[in-house]
């Protein structure tokens, strides 16, 4: 929005902006924010930076935790959820004695340091991705446990009652069980909401391709971006979830980027699309090469198959996301790739024409990633790939474009499958990482800290009662 204080300050007196917020990325994606009235504003603040407490950003310990910030003044946006005029950045984060380059932990330096990875290895200039983002919206008392059982009492327009596997309808128009995909109004009770949710995200500056709503019977959602590069388009997915989550609120809803909030229902995805750009080209596209993909697609593809069980420790850090994937919801199981096919790691999307869009996507990952670290570890995967000339097709990976459930036990068993647990996938980057430290993108202590993190999340949801777990056993 600015390149320069002056800019940024004659567009606070010309707005009559009262506060300035600043936004730091915890370690999981979570945003925290702190605020000065636009009277501290000065010069100074850009070079030296504010002091905060850092203490429960999920970052590793230092020096008691005493961090510095640097506001960052191109991502200045007019935040619209405040009554007071606010105007919101975000903050690049600094450990207290060293100004000069950004911790080591700060999840926007990492995305940044694997672009400059990626032009430092000459491979290309830029990595375009494009997220899909699906979500679901819920009534305000979005749900409640009951004694032995998970009660969502939905979005009252478009409401179900859930008790167990069995569907309550509510009264009025409502799509019907995995029939909601692209519905018309009067199905679509949520297209106005999407609309003022499409209207803010523009107005943030934020190019969206489209909204629509999803497969999921009960309000699911989905609205996709334009391309961008990795670290601007963690920053926007960011503030994406933001607007839409406080649009949502604004309307007397909740909405939920969850990977898998309902039971029986579709699952929420966040489908990354990517390519590679040098001199101004899609140095994905090859009209002679198979679906229109050059030998660096396929290389890069190579890289992600290759370090796909890996990868989820940071594209599927929930534990929550392996509820997801499972068959028959339209998301990925098999380690592989394919043009048609939804549950393979990566599609061909046979749509695009377009040889400066030739693309292909990675189903996996889901937002409750922290998509400066799941793009900038796809990017390292990537390159990985194009370094060791990985080709998917001669490492078996496919294309496999057939319903894989129709195969043979012993042919499936041929196709890898996706960690079935968070516990799983940080095996699997505990001993395959040594691709992302690569340039110095992460650090080893970064990966450990990363993993204790997420090891402690899973631990806490494992030994705690699942209300399933009284259906089963509470009269054994
Ligand atoms: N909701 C599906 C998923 O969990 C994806 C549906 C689609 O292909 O758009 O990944
Ligand atoms: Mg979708
Ligand atoms: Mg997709």
């Amino acid at each position: 929005m600015f390149k320069s204080y002056d800019e940024l300050q004659r567009y606070c007196q010309e707005n009559q902006i009262q506060m300035i917020d600043f936004r730091m990325i915890a370690l999981t994606g979570e945003i925290k924010h702190l605020t000065i009235p636009v009277s501290r504003l000065s010069p100074k603040i850009f070079e030296e930076g504010i002091g905060f407490d850092g203490s429960n950003y999920g970052y590793t310990k230092v020096e008691k935790s005493d961090m510095v910030f640097i506001p960052d003044i191109t991502s200045a946006f007019k935040d619209p959820f405040w009554d007071v005029p606010t105007l919101s950045m975000i903050g690049d984060v600094f450990a207290i004695s060293e100004t000069k380059e950004p911790f080591e932990h700060d999840p926007r330096y990492i995305a940044k340091k694997a672009e400059d990875y990626l032009k430092e290895s000459g491979i290309a200039d830029a990595n375009m991705i494009s997220p899909e983002f699906e979500f679901y919206v819920f009534d305000n008392i979005a749900y409640q446990y009951e004694a032995h059982d998970i009660k969502l009492k939905l979005d009252a327009e478009n409401a179900y009652w859930r008790r167990g596997n069995e569907l309550y309808p509510n009264l009025g128009y409502q799509n019907r069980k995995h029939g909601g995909y692209h519905a018309a109004p009067p199905l679509d009770t949520l297209h106005n909401l999407r609309s003022e949710m499409v209207i803010e995200l523009e107005k943030a500056g934020i190019q969206v391709k489209y909204h629509h709503h999803e497969v999921g019977g009960p309000g699911q959602l989905e609205i996709e971006l334009e391309f961008d590069t990795p670290r601007q388009m963690a920053d926007t997915s960011l503030l994406l979830k933001y607007i839409l989550k406080n649009v949502a609120v604004r309307n007397g809803k909740t909405l939920t980027f969850m990977p898998k909030p309902i039971f029986g229902e579709a699952g929420n995805g966040m489908h990354v699309h990517m390519y590679l750009l040098k001199d101004g080209q899609n140095i994905f596209y090859d009209p002679e090469g198979y679906e229109g993909l050059s030998e660096i697609a396929f290389y890069y593809m190579g890289g992600i198959l290759k370090h796909a069980k890996a990868l989820m420790g940071f594209t599927n850090p929930s534990t929550n996301s392996y509820k997801r994937l499972v068959p028959g919801y339209e998301a990925p199981v098999s380690i592989c790739f394919a043009t048609s096919n939804r549950s393979s790691v990566i599609r061909i999307p046979g749509y695009v024409k377009d040889p400066a869009k030739k693309r292909f996507e990675f189903r996996p990952s889901d937002a409750t990633c922290n998509p400066y670290l799941a793009f900038a570890a796809l990017l390292m995967a990537g390159i990985d790939g194009i370094i060791n000339k990985i080709d998917p097709r001669k490492e078996g990976y496919g294309p496999y474009n057939i319903n894989i459930f129709e195969l043979s036990p012993e042919e499936r068993a041929k196709i890898g499958a996706l960690p079935a647990s968070l516990d799983e996938a940080l095996d699997c980057l505990e001993t395959d990482h040594e691709f992302l430290t690569r340039g110095g993108v992460m650090s080893e202590s970064f990966i450990e800290n990363w993993i204790a993190k997420k090891r402690e999340e899973a631990r806490a949801v494992n030994t705690r009662p699942h209300p399933y777990e009284f259906e089963l056993y509470y009269s054994f």
